[in-house]
Formats: structure tokens, C-alpha cells, sequence
């Protein structure tokens, strides 16, 4: 996923220090960034643009960067003393992502030695303080990395910022289809698609289900039968109430539903869908002409998910979009990440919590273990049928659930730290689940989530931390209204109240 994408590094400097110095600048760089591509905690290839000197230099690079379609983002660094006015126009190009790393190539001052010419080149305190006065000036957006380049945890900070830079990119290509419109009468899944694409780069589509069913047609026996042998290999296969006929019935074709799925997904270029269990073809099931899915395709919404393709329900395209950049965020991290819906809260003494599922698609990326494939009886929807999922539980362990709500004037994305716990057995709902305590406690958590406006659906990441998200809501410039273990409700209420006027301004200065 990363592979194919770049981070570009400016140096800066300029021509005062001479030949000698300019190639010193030059060699410094290559070895950090060397140092840093080796180190494996950036996961987008750094690739060095060059020594800034000039105010033309640096808007020529910072110009290429935001044409350059393999470039996420740009690193700057400034070396020795880079005038800043030389980065106005450079800075006014760059329409990417920017981290500003504020290090040095020399370690420890060598008290001993140290002399004018080795204070001169060692002059990146000086350096970074003048551009990032220009750069708030300017109200850059930008995330700033202060830290001795070899150390992990400056370098882990730009790999936060690479993934993020690699999802917005990937966002800004993400073409969500939504097969059918979102659920009549909700008011959190709706909302305004122009200025979601002018913000945030997602292109949302309605999609006919008629289209849709084009396509479901033209799934053969053959081919549904090859994909059913595929479940069989990934999943542990569970019959009960069925019985055997009824359920191969279902699982066959809910294979050629994600065949359809999948072929609609790939012709139209899109990497992220909604459904809506309202809207599922022909109504009429028992009609000899029936053309629909006989049951929801949660099965192909499971699986598709865990390919990265984003997923919301009910016509959700916002938390669809959402997801499909949480996971290019995930890429190669350890636990997963998923659609996920509150759906019940369990009062209980000491740990009370709120029972996360959905019908039936949850990501089985979060499983705690192998999935079970099982087809039950699902009375929502117009199809109230046995219908195939995967059932598991999730890991235990904190994660962060994310949305993007939008306020009428501009959209807010909501964070909240969550501590999953293990559930107890719930022979009776089939679903796949997960159990969370939202922090810092219960009340205060889910109490700050309904104040910001969120939704019942989230995009949910047991490796993402805030800090993701942070980066993202720099880049995107979107609001950002976080819930973590210092939350207050008085502090988090006139967080909201102050941002209300923040960006009341702010839209008004654009
Ligand atoms: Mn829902």
C-alpha cells in the first residue's frame, strides 16, 4: 500500500555559507535520510529533493511536490539559517501535506572543539525557529517534529504523519458508492457530499440497486461454488438452526452477492460502498421473476472490509470513507481495525459498557480468533431470512473509535479512547461483537460523544492513536473534538463552544 508512494525532503539553507558548506548540507541529508528510510519506523519512502537556497528553488520544489502524484507529503528541515521570506511563494504552492522536522545533524556539542565554522553549520536552532515563524504566519498547516533524527520516537512521530499523508492522498481517490440512498428519516448519515469532497477528497455516489442486480445475474453456479470453497479454507463452517441445505443455499449466494459487489466495486473504481437493508432489489421474494439479494450482504461487507475496501451501513457514505482511510492508516499494524455501531449498553456495578455490533458487519480484521461462518434467521429489513455471517469476538485491549459529523457549516471529527473488554458468551446472538468502556469513564465518554454531535456508527482501530487523527485533522483542516482519559464534560462543553466560534471565523476568512 505504501510501497509505490514518497515523502520528499527540502533542506534549507542558502548561498552566504559557501560551496564547501552547501555540500556538507547536501551530505548531512543523505545520511539522515538514509538512516531514517533504514530505521523501518517510516513506512513511505523518504526521498531527498535537494538543498534549498532561493526563493525560486523553493517554490519550484514545493510546486513539483504538489504535482507529483507518488508524493503524500514534504519533510523540511532547515539546516542552517534559511531566510524564511525565500519560502512565501513555496509555501502558497505546496497544496500537501507538511511536517517540519526539527533536529540537527550533530548529536552532542563537542565542548572541546566546538568553534565558529562547526556553530555555523550546526545551526538548525536558529534555522527552524525562522521558518516556522513564517509558517505560522501564514497559518501553514503543518505538524511539527522536534527531535535528534536517529531517536525512535521522533522518527516513529514522522511514520504517524507518512501513514496519515498516505491515507488523505488515498482519500482524495476514494470513490464511494452507495448502492441505494442512506436510511430515510436518519439525520447523522446524511449530509453535504460537495463540501465533503472539497474538504476532505471523497467522491460519493449514489448507485442504483438495479444496476447492481445487473450484475448479480450474471454470477455463475461455478463461480459462486469456487468462492464457497474459499470460505471453507478461512472460516470454521457452523451449521444449526438451518440445517445443512438451507445454509449452503445461503452461503452460495451470498457468494455471488460479493462476487456482484465486488465487480460493480472494480468497474466503477470505487474503495468504499454502503448498503442500505432497505433496499435490496425486487421486494417480493416469492415472486417467480424475483431479481434481489435474498438476504443482506453482510457477509461480502464483512470481507470486503477486511480488503480494505471501506464500509458503512445504512447508506452511511461518511463513516464508509472514513473507514477506508483507517485502514490504509493500519497498513501492517498489529490488531485491526472496523465499521463498528453501538448497539446495547450493559449497566453493570463496576464496568459498564456498550455492546458493539452491527446486523452483521463487523470486520473480522479485530477477531479475537478464527471466524465461524453461520447463517441465522435475521429478522430486519425487508428480508427477513436466514442470512450468512461471520461470527467472532474482538480483541480486548484500548483502541479509538472515530467519526466525521456534519454540523451544517463544517464537519467535525469526533475521537474517543476505548478500553475493550472481554464480553460474556452470547449464545443466543450470533453476530460478530465487541464490548468497550468509553473513557475516561462511562458517562463522561459516551456523555462527550452526544454533546459533539457523534454518530452510532464509528470507524474503530485498536492501533491508531490520537495523534493520527490529529495529523489528519491538520491536514484536512477539519475540526477536531477529542475524548481521552483527561476528558471533563464542563472542559470538553466549552472546548465545543469555543471551536463553534473558531470556525465560524475561520470559514469566514477563506
Ligand atoms: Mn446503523
Amino acid at each position: 500500500m505504501f510501497e509505490n508512494l514518497e515523502v520528499w525532503w527540502l533542506s534549507g539553507t542558502q548561498l552566504l555559507y559557501g560551496e564547501q558548506v552547501l555540500g556538507q548540507v547536501d551530505a548531512h541529508s543523505n545520511e539522515m535520510i538514509a538512516g531514517i528510510n533504514a530505521s523501518g519506523n517510516v513506512p513511505v519512502k523518504i526521498v531527498y529533493k535537494g538543498t534549498v537556497k532561493s526563493s525560486e528553488e523553493a517554490e519550484k520544489l514545493m510546486k513539483e511536490a504538489t504535482a507529483c502524484d507518488k508524493c503524500v507529503g514534504v519533510i523540511t528541515w532547515m539546516h542552517t539559517f534559511s531566510p524564511a521570506k525565500m519560502w512565501i511563494k513555496g509555501l502558497q504552492a505546496l497544496q500537501k501535506p507538511m511536517l517540519h522536522f526539527h533536529t540537527q545533524f550533530n548529536a552532542e556539542i563537542p565542548w572541546k572543539e566546538i568553534d565558529m565554522d562547526f556553530m555555523n553549520l550546526n545551526q538548525s536552532a536558529h534555522g527552524d525557529i525562522e521558518f516556522g515563524h513564517a509558517c505560522t504566519r501564514m497559518r501553514v498547516p503543518r505538524k511539527v517534529v522536534v527531535g535528534y533524527w536517529k531517536s525512535e520516537e521522533a522518527q516513529k512521530q514522522i511514520g504517524v504523519w507518512a501513514r496519515v499523508a498516505a491515507g488523505v492522498a488515498d482519500a482524495h481517490n476514494t470513490r464511494c458508492l452507495m448502492f441505494g440512498m442512506n436510511m430515510n428519516n436518519v439525520s447523522v448519515t446524511d449530509g453535504d457530499r460537495v463540501e465533503f469532497e472539497q474538504r476532505l477528497g471523497y467522491h460519493v455516489d449514489y448507485y442504483p440497486v438495479s444496476s447492481l442486480m445487473d450484475y448479480w445475474k450474471k454470477v455463475t453456479d461455478a463461480e459462486a461454488d469456487a468462492l464457497v470453497e474459499e470460505y471453507k479454507k478461512e472460516y470454521t463452517i457452523k451449521i444449526d438452526e438451518s440445517g445443512e441445505e438451507i445454509y449452503w443455499e445461503k452461503v452460495k449466494n451470498a457468494a455471488k452477492a460479493e462476487i456482484a459487489i465486488r465487480r460493480v466495486l472494480k468497474d466503477e473504481g470505487a474503495t468504499a460502498f454502503t448498503t442500505n437493508f432497505d433496499d435490496l432489489g425486487d421486494a417480493d421474494i416469492n415472486d417467480p421473476n424475483f431479481c434481489g439479494f435474498d438476504q443482506i450482504p453482510g457477509l461480502a461487507s464483512q470481507r470486503l472490509m477486511a480488503e480494505g475496501i471501506g464500509f458503512g451501513a445504512e447508506g452511511d457514505w461518511k463513516t464508509a470513507c472514513l473507514c477506508r482511510t483507517m485502514w490504509i492508516m493500519n497498513q501492517g499494524l498489529a490488531k485491526g481495525c472496523s465499521f463498528l455501531e453501538d448497539y446495547t449498553l450493559n449497566f453493570a456495578e463496576n464496568q459498564t459498557s456498550i455492546l458493539q455490533s452491527h446486523m452483521l458487519e463487523v470486520c473480522p480484521l479485530i477477531a479475537v480468533d478464527k471466524p465461524t461462518l453461520e447463517v441465522h434467521m435475521l429478522g430486519i429489513g425487508i428480508r427477513s431470512q436466514f442470512t450468512a455471517r461471520l461470527v467472532f469476538t474482538s480483541k480486548i485491549g484500548s483502541g479509538i473509535k472515530a467519526t466525521v459529523v456534519d454540523l451544517g457549516n463544517r464537519f467535525r471529527l469526533i475521537t474517543q479512547e476505548v478500553e475493550c473488554i472481554e464480553p460474556e458468551k452470547m449464545p443466543k446472538l450470533p453476530v460478530a461483537s465487541a464490548l468497550w468502556v468509553p473513557q475516561p469513564t462511562f458517562e463522561i465518554g459516551a456523555g462527550a460523544w452526544i454533546l459533539a454531535g457523534g454518530t452510532h456508527h464509528s470507524a474503530f482501530s485498536y492501533d491508531l492513536t490520537e495523534e493520527y487523527w490529529d495529523d489528519f485533522a491538520e491536514m484536512t483542516g477539519i475540526e477536531y473534538a477529542k475524548i481521552n482519559k483527561q476528558t471533563t464534560i464542563p472542559g470538553f462543553k466549552q472546548d465545543l463552544r469555543n471551536n463553534e466560534i473558531y470556525y465560524m471565523l475561520n470559514k469566514a476568512l477563506r
